[in-house]
């Protein structure tokens, strides 16, 4: 009998079978062949408690036996309202506003329309562009890939793409040609608005960013004070501010809303990854009293939504989820842990000065691979060293996250490490050991790769 086929997608290590899954309990997962594997990046930066919580799975459990899903556009349910609660609590009263959707992709594409909308209502029907960054990474639905300067996952679509302005990203480690470290923040702010000001005010609707880059950069936090001078200009010029918070949001980085640590608060916001930390599919853009008392002035509320708004058992399952970070105190935990943890990967790799660059925040922490150290010069992109990485430490039984970063040689090879909130010290320590193994190794073989 042939055997079912699903889509492929690809495997993140380009291995041309890939394990079947048979079960996970807490940091680990289990094939069936018996092989276990270390989720030291939660997948794609998800799995924030882990697998199989009992608290979690019970919850759903219980929701399903009231039922599953109750169509949003008829009825509201304590599941989706708690969720609202507890997110307006965990974002300081700044959101209270929430459509829930079903993956990072919609929540950004939410928040794409949303900003439409809210100028369509203000009668400023000219507001129709976008600014977004290079480097950055949005989603797969046309919308949020229109705003995504993520070269091999657009170029099927280029042609049917929104015209959309890209301006740097904010990068420390890799600064534009000519400018200081003290310099970046002022020529990101002053190159965000000459774009503003060369579309015309008017025109633009928007500008969207990660406040912490994930796939498309390796992890990139922006220096400081960078959230605060964009979000001058864009208030300057009319223009709203979207956080793309879907990976690093929802306590990944150690405060609920990674911008937090920047003391800026968005117009708009998504979330997804975290929220019901794989449980269930969901997601969610959250927009602020401001834009929300405009959409209801004007329309009655926000004109998005999809037949799985709002799902009841996902919401549950995000509640849950919620309830045992706050319970437990994860938050400040990871954000203390994930600093100590990167002081102990910067030892571990001290006599590799292959690797360029530690950096993040929280349980959200990037390595950069270069074979320059001194000019930052990447390893030759066919040695696919992220790629490489990822498939020693997967076959050593960790999950890492390496991503595609070396673009064109504009950037070394990056892979993300996003543990589980509520990983023990052992799991950790087995995070770092395995990761130092397999990019001394995969950098080994690169070196010798290049003398052949
Ligand atoms: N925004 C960001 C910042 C992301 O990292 C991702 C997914 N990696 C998305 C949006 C899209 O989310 P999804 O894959 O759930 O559609």
């Amino acid at each position: 009998m042939n055997k079912p086929r699903i889509a492929s997608t690809g495997s993140s290590y380009g291995v041309d079978h890939l394990p079947r899954i048979s079960h996970g309990r807490g940091s680990y997962l289990f094939d069936v062949d018996g092989n276990r594997y270390l989720d030291g990046s939660g997948g794609p930066a998800v799995y924030c408690l882990g697998h199989a919580h009992p608290e979690v799975n019970d919850a759903i459990r219980e929701q399903n036996d009231r039922i599953a899903h109750a169509y949003r556009y008829l009825f509201s349910s304590d599941a989706c309202d708690e969720l609202t609660e507890v997110i307006t609590e965990r974002t300081g009263g700044h959101f209270s506003n929430a459509i829930y959707v079903s993956s990072g992709s919609e929540a950004v594409e939410s928040c794409l329309k949303i900003a439409l909308q809210y100028h369509a209502a203000r009668g400023e029907m000219s507001r129709r562009r976008f600014i977004s960054r290079r480097r950055s990474w949005h989603g797969n639905t046309l919308g949020a890939l229109s705003v995504s300067d993520f070269k091999t996952r657009r170029d099927s679509f280029e042609g049917s793409l929104l015209d959309v302005s890209f301006v740097s990203s904010a990068n420390a480690y890799r600064l534009p040609e000519g400018i200081s470290p003290e310099g970046l923040v002022a020529y990101l702010a002053d190159e965000l608005e000459a774009e503003i000001l060369r579309v015309g005010p008017e025109k633009v609707a928007a500008f969207i960013f990660e406040p912490v880059v994930g796939a498309a950069g390796g992890v990139v936090p922006a220096p400081s004070g960078y959230a605060e001078a964009i979000a001058a200009v864009c208030r300057k010029h009319g223009v709203l501010v979207i956080a793309d918070e879907v990976m690093c949001g929802s306590g990944r980085v150690g405060t609920w809303r990674a911008l937090e640590h920047d003391g800026v608060v968005p117009d708009i916001m998504s979330v997804a990854k975290g929220l019901a930390a794989g449980y269930l599919p969901l997601g969610a853009a959250l927009y602020s009293d401001r834009v929300g008392e405009t959409l209801v002035g004007a329309h009655g509320g926000a004109q998005t939504g999809h037949t799985f708004t709002g799902h009841t058992a996902a919401c549950a399952a995000a509640v849950a989820v919620q309830k045992i970070i706050a319970r437990e105190h994860l938050l400040p935990h990871v954000l203390e842990r994930g600093a100590r943890f990167q002081r102990e990967l910067r030892a571990a790799f001290a006599d590799v000065p292959e690797v360029g660059d530690i950096r993040g925040r929280g349980y959200f922490i990037g390595i950069e691979i270069v074979a320059n150290p001194a000019s930052k010069a990447p390893f030759a992109t066919n040695l696919k060293v992220h790629a490489d990485i990822g498939r020693r430490a997967f076959e050593a039984g960790l999950i890492c996250y390496p991503c595609t970063g070396n673009v064109g040689g504009t950037a070394g090879d990056t892979v993300i490490l996003a543990p589980p909130y509520n990983a023990s010290e052992e799991e950790l320590a087995e995070i770092l050991s395995t990761l130092v193994r397999s990019v001394k190794d995969a950098v080994s073989f690169a070196r010798r790769q290049e003398a052949l």
